[in-house]
């Protein structure tokens, strides 16, 4: 969700362009960087592509002894519903379960690299995966109370994204807007977040790599109203809230135009998740002007600030507060969980709050379930897997803490006001050198 920070904090921008030129002779945080340099290679040899993540699959799932089920949720850019997109069927979307979506179990649904360049949720996620397979009494404990339904990788196309034949993963998924393809006029205008060239942030911000596969954000693609199908709608009504600027924006839920936000969603639908959890990457930040530790993660329990009207139907839908509470309650515990005296683990800030029903954090807070938004610092364009155990760690040991948490149910006594106080998104550190500005935040 990168892109939310320069509309939110125009003035945190604004004063950290204004510093940064002074900053120069020091390290911009400590570990220092954070951005590398052009000559230096950004190494993403580590991460697993598509195949090596099904075959890691499979053998958690064997290995498991019956504790996880792999099943296959979806295919990226498949045609469901009659929605026919240029390729009929793309990479499986896998998710990985523990438990049932029994309404006697507390049920925790986790979804990563939902933008294809956000790999090290991946990476967190699949260990998360190994540790509740290994089993032992405390992993008994937690799966006796809790369902835990874990989908690595949910936009598999940007994820294996190819640049000259090298890999090059890409925020957005591969699919083309064909409005001819569900009944709507030629020359429809496209949804707003689709990404009609093909294009990306080259390597450390250095301008833009066009690579000629349009897709969609589909962080933006999701809608309160899970079973809105942009097929079934009445054409002259779409094709007039498209080609509508002042509705066409991201004020508005998707229209769920990908396969992948379907597919999840409708995991969503079955399994009725207590809590969502998200997991991004952005930018990189200090905790203070006093406190040079770079931040690893910021947290949100906030994605949907208000309630939202579905254009289409009138219907309303609002964040339930219980769930509030409870998301409050996830994402405080997951920030106590990373103190460990005065480290990087943690030097944790609250990401603003932002009101944004497209997204599957917004879409699903506004179908009571309690969310957290995880995001890491650092894009693979920026940082590559530099430091990405650290950075694994600080999203498995919290949700961890939370499964016992959600478990014990002990998570309904941590007190809200923790939340509360984390420390706001504030010192983003720029790009230092005189590169090309990326205007795609
Ligand atoms: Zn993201």
């Amino acid at each position: 969700m990168k892109k939310f920070s320069k509309i939110m904090i125009p003035t945190v921008i604004a004063l950290s362009a204004v510093t940064s030129t002074t900053a120069f002779a020091d390290p911009q945080s400590n570990p220092n960087g954070p951005y590398i340099e052009n000559e230096q290679n950004i190494s993403l040899a580590s991460y697993m592509s598509n195949e090596d993540l099904f075959k890691t699959l499979q053998k958690l799932e064997e290995s498991s002894k019956g504790k996880m089920k792999l099943d296959i949720a979806g295919y990226s850019n498949l045609a469901p519903h009659g929605y026919a997109t240029e390729t009929e069927k793309g990479s499986p979307l896998y998710v990985a379960k523990f438990g049932s979506a029994d309404p006697d179990k507390k049920r925790v649904l986790i979804t990563t690299q939902i933008h294809g360049n956000e790999q090290i949720g991946t990476e967190a996620a699949i260990d998360m995966i190994q540790k509740l397979s290994s089993g032992g009494r405390e992993v008994e404990e937690i799966l006796d109370k809790v369902s835990i339904w874990i989908m690595p990788r949910i936009n598999p196309e940007g994820a294996d994204n190819q640049f000259e034949d090298k890999w090059y993963p890409t925020r957005y998924t591969h699919q083309t807007w064909d409005p001819a393809a569900i009944g709507l006029p030629t020359g429809t205008a496209f949804p707003w977040y689709y990404n009609a060239d093909g294009s990306e942030r080259a390597q450390n911000n250095n301008g833009r790599v066009v690579y000629g596969i349009p897709g969609y954000d589909q962080n933006r693609d999701y809608n309160p109203n899970l079973d809105f199908r942009v097929e079934d709608q009445d054409k002259t009504e779409v094709a007039a809230f498209l080609n509508n600027k002042a509705a066409n924006n991201s004020k508005n839920g998707g229209l769920f135009v990908t396969a992948e936000s379907r597919a999840v969603s409708s995991v969503f639908k079955e399994f009725k998740p207590d809590v969502y959890v998200d997991v991004h990457h952005r930018g990189f930040n200090t905790v203070s002007d006093k406190d040079n530790r770079s931040v690893p993660v910021q947290l949100a329990a906030v994605v949907a600030t208000q309630s939202y009207k579905d254009p289409f139907s009138g219907k309303t839908y609002e964040v339930d507060a219980d769930a509030l509470k409870l998301g409050k309650q996830v994402n405080a515990l997951s920030y106590l969980s990373l103190q460990r005296g005065f480290s990087h683990f943690g030097a944790i800030q609250k990401y603003p709050d932002v009101n944004l029903p497209g997204t599957a954090l917004g879409a699903f807070a506004l179908n009571d379930a309690a969310i957290m938004l995880i995001e890491i610092k650092g894009q693979s364009q920026t940082l590559g897997q530099k430091q990405s155990g650290m950075l694994k760690e600080t999203v498995k040991a919290p949700l961890y803490d939370v499964f016992k948490a959600l478990a014990d149910g002990t998570i309904h006594n941590i007190d809200t006001k923790i939340y509360d106080d984390i420390p706001e998104a504030s010192n983003s550190i720029s790009d230092p050198t005189t590169r090309e500005a990326d205007n795609g935040f």
